[in-house]
């Protein structure tokens, strides 16, 4: 983060699809998009929604200046009167009054790395605070899509091997499943799969067998083997199994193994699952991923493998 000393701190770094920028640690993500070409988060705080982040793939680089100067016109903005233009770390900004006298920042970068157009809307009650936008905008950056992905977004930390995509989300409020695949090559049986879950409130319900909860979490795989690995600061339990009744697929290589890897950060008091499945024949060590709970870990966690 750039060297903003102003209220409120930006202190809650967040990665999601190639993003990255900070916002004050009490703003929550509400609605999150999991499609890299388009899509939103938005975010609240107590009271009220405090940003949107929305995306647009866009092959080529647009005209913002033609895209702002037809802002007065479009149906979603009448009403919207512009105070301010200016540029701020990469973004064209508008500082607009609504007709009930809100102040509404909208903010418009084209990301070349992802080939994005990249918009936010930062509504203020009433006057806004002067540093907020500019610290928030000056967060910001951008990655190429291709390369290994951070995720950090409800809890969940973490670095996500080359060439997987986020394919599904389920965010309840204590308790978070992201999976994501890379697709088959040529030549595979399968996708490759991972998975991140992150549920928090762990000493209401965590007794503290990993291996126990793991069984309980997972009826559908039957598992032959547990071990303990560390991660970080914490002791896992890994856990090798196969898919429930089907022993003879299983017999033939045709189902893939998973390794489910269980710890408790007592520091999140929460307690994290991964589980990684690649298709028999190949380098289980292609899928590591690497999984972040406490900031005090100093050297990447790998499981899977
Ligand atoms: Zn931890």
């Amino acid at each position: 983060m750039s060297g903003s000393a102003s209220y409120p701190e930006l202190t809650q770094a967040i990665s999601w699809l190639a993003l990255g920028f900070c916002v004050p640690e009490d703003w929550e993500i509400v609605r999150h998009g999991i499609g890299f070409e388009r899509g939103s988060l938005v975010f609240v705080d107590r009271v009220r929604q405090r940003l949107s982040v929305s995306w647009t793939a866009c092959p080529r680089a647009p005209d913002l200046e033609r895209l702002l100067s037809d802002f007065g016109n479009q149906p979603l903005t009448v009403g919207e009167k512009v105070l301010d233009q200016q540029d701020h770390s990469g973004f064209r900004v508008l500082e607009c009054e609504t007709q009930i006298g809100d102040h509404v920042t909208h903010a418009l970068c084209f990301d070349p790395l992802s080939k994005r157009l990249i918009e936010l809307e930062l509504p203020a009650a009433g006057a806004p605070h002067d540093a907020l936008a500019p610290a928030l905008l000056a967060s910001f950056t951008f990655a190429q899509p291709e390369h290994g992905q951070r995720v950090r977004a409800f809890g969940v930390h973490a670095e996500v091997p080359e060439g997987f995509r986020l394919s599904a989300s389920q965010v309840k409020p204590a308790d978070v499943n992201l999976e994501f695949e890379r697709s088959a090559r040529r030549g595979e049986r399968s996708a490759e799969r991972l998975r991140i879950r992150r549920s928090g409130m762990a000493r209401t319900w965590f007794g503290g067998d990993a291996a126990r909860s793991i069984r309980l979490r997972r009826p559908e795989l039957r598992f032959h083997d547990f071990r303990p690995a560390a991660v970080g600061p914490h002791t896992a339990v890994v856990a090798r199994g196969y898919p429930r009744g089907a022993i003879l697929q299983r017999a033939f290589g045709l189902v893939a193994p998973r390794s489910v890897t269980l710890w408790e950060c007592p520091e999140q008091n929460a307690v994290f699952e991964t589980e990684v499945c690649v298709p028999r024949g190949q380098d289980a060590n292609s899928a590591e991923l690497s999984v972040w709970c406490c900031a005090g870990h100093a050297k990447e966690a790998r499981h899977g493998g």
